[in-house]
């Protein structure tokens, strides 16, 4: 990766001052700082009225205390976050994550790089995050919905329509959602489908929001690719997890030609030469929530890796799809060894500093997951459209917002890398396009 600029060094080694410990965080702001560098000597203002070190603040932090109790009947206690990052292009907006490694440093990272993935979106949104450790795995319906409702018995008070928008992310899908818009309900006496979005199909949700992150990142890889005059046409993909954005992501790989061998959970790998059968992972992980490893005694010609690295699979574009962290530089090389010629992140910072680098040096086809993933957020702002007008619109009309939505989000991060002397780096790109939309906000709101 590239260098932070001196004027900017000394903002950084505060952030890491101020926030010890949260290395997730420090990892995805020096990933923004490092772009930034050309825009600042192009903008002095932003240095004077301090943008960067504002924005590296949350403008709110909320952690609170989550009791519940287990089917045993014993108390159980988690701890709730959510971090209101920033409100310059609209209310805070951005998922809720339930997984044992939830802590601070998790939130935020994610917060801050939802700032400028919604900024890139185009929509009036600004970035947040929240979640828990609470892990939802091995947990019965009950359990979950007793946590969810808890959860949502201290948050209520900080969301909603104009302030504060929640949505899922890892572990919070259609049945939490749920869960939480029911107390909410509950709490308020108030029917405001506006104030979550994930929402099911008959009260307040849209269609597309399931399939709109893995299908708006695989959009995102198609233009890329004819950006090169290239398409998925006979691609062999590999997609890493099993989860919503895999899933979705998969099926789209499909429709466009490509052909997916292989997807994983966090126990193994599934490698199936013939492509993969889509239907049986939706039964085996949307309906019985199974683990993945299942996949194998109905198709006895596929093999599971347990423990297995995805990146080891030969492919020509990778989607990781999971988890932050997932490729690190020898995986990053090995793809690329490997003849991978196009990565599309839809999971966040799936790839490490040093995977990147290997990325951008080898100049394939790198889209980051702030850009690659907004299609999520993108129809979440298009559901809360359609809440704010009563309405709801066919599969076929919103789809088609979503992909003009991908491939305008391309187009900005392809020309102002041209712009700013990087042609191709979609990092810097996405990084500067999405900065300078919330900066040229916060100087017009004054000092707040
Ligand atoms: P899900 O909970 O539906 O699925 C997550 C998948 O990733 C599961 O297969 C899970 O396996 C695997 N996984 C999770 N954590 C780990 C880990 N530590 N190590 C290995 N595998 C892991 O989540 P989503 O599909 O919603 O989210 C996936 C990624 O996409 C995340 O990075 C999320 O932030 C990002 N994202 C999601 C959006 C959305 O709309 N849902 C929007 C934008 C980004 P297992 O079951 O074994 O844990």
């Amino acid at each position: 990766m590239g260098q932070v600029d001196e004027k900017i060094e000394g903002m950084y080694q505060e952030v890491l001052k101020r926030n010890p410990g949260e290395t997730e965080f420090h990892q995805a702001v020096l990933e923004v700082l490092e772009s930034l560098g050309p825009v600042v000597a192009k903008h002095p203002e932003f240095l004077e009225r301090k943008i960067i070190q504002r924005i590296c603040e949350p403008e709110r932090q909320i952690i609170f205390r989550v009791p519940w109790q287990n089917d045993k009947g014993e108390v159980q206690i988690n701890r709730g976050f959510r971090v209101e990052f920033n409100s310059a292009l609209g209310p805070y907006k951005g998922g809720l994550r339930f997984h044992p490694s939830v802590y601070l440093g998790i939130i935020k990272f994610l917060g801050f790089e939802q700032c400028f993935k919604n900024s890139l979106t185009g929509l009036p949104i600004g970035g947040g995050k929240g979640g828990s450790d609470f892990d939802p795995k091995g947990k019965s319906d009950d359990e979950v919905m007793r946590f969810c409702q808890s959860f949502m018995t201290e948050l209520y008070r900080h969301i909603g329509e104009h302030t504060d928008v929640p949505a899922g992310d890892i572990g919070v899908g259609g049945r939490e959602i749920g869960y939480m818009f029911g107390q909410y309900k509950r709490i308020t006496n108030r029917y405001e489908p506006g104030v979550l979005t994930g929402k099911g199909l008959t009260w307040g949700g849209s269609l597309v929001r399931t399939e709109a992150t893995g299908y708006g990142a695989t959009f995102f890889v198609n233009e890329m690719l004819k950006a090169r005059k290239d398409s998925f046409d006979g691609k062999i993909c590999t997609v890493s997890g099993s989860g919503n954005v895999a899933i979705y992501t998969i099926e789209k790989i499909h429709q466009l030609g490509g052909k997916c061998v292989a997807c994983s959970d966090s126990n193994g790998v599934i490698y199936d030469e013939k492509g993969l059968d889509l239907d049986l992972i939706k039964q085996l992980k949307e309906v019985e929530r199974r683990r993945i490893q299942d996949y194998t005694a109905t198709h006895k010609h596929a093999k599971y890796i347990a423990k297995g690295n995805i990146w080891d699979i030969p492919c020509q574009v990778a989607m990781p799809s999971a988890t932050q962290n997932e490729i690190n530089g020898k995986d990053a090389a090995t793809l690329v060894k490997n003849g991978c010629i196009a990565v599309g992140e839809g999971a966040n910072m799936p790839t490490t500093p040093e995977g990147v680098k290997v990325f951008l040096d080898a100049k394939i086809a790198y889209g980051p997951g702030k850009a690659a993933n907004a299609g999520g957020v993108a129809t979440s702002a298009l559901e809360m459209q359609q809440n704010a007008g009563r309405d709801s619109w066919t599969f076929e009309y919103t789809e088609k917002k979503l992909e003009d939505i991908m491939i305008n989000i391309h187009s900005n991060c392809y020309e102002t890398a041209e712009e700013f002397g990087a042609p191709g780096n979609y990092v810097l790109g996405a990084n500067i396009c999405g900065f300078i939309k919330i900066a040229n906000a916060m100087v017009a709101h004054g000092l707040v």
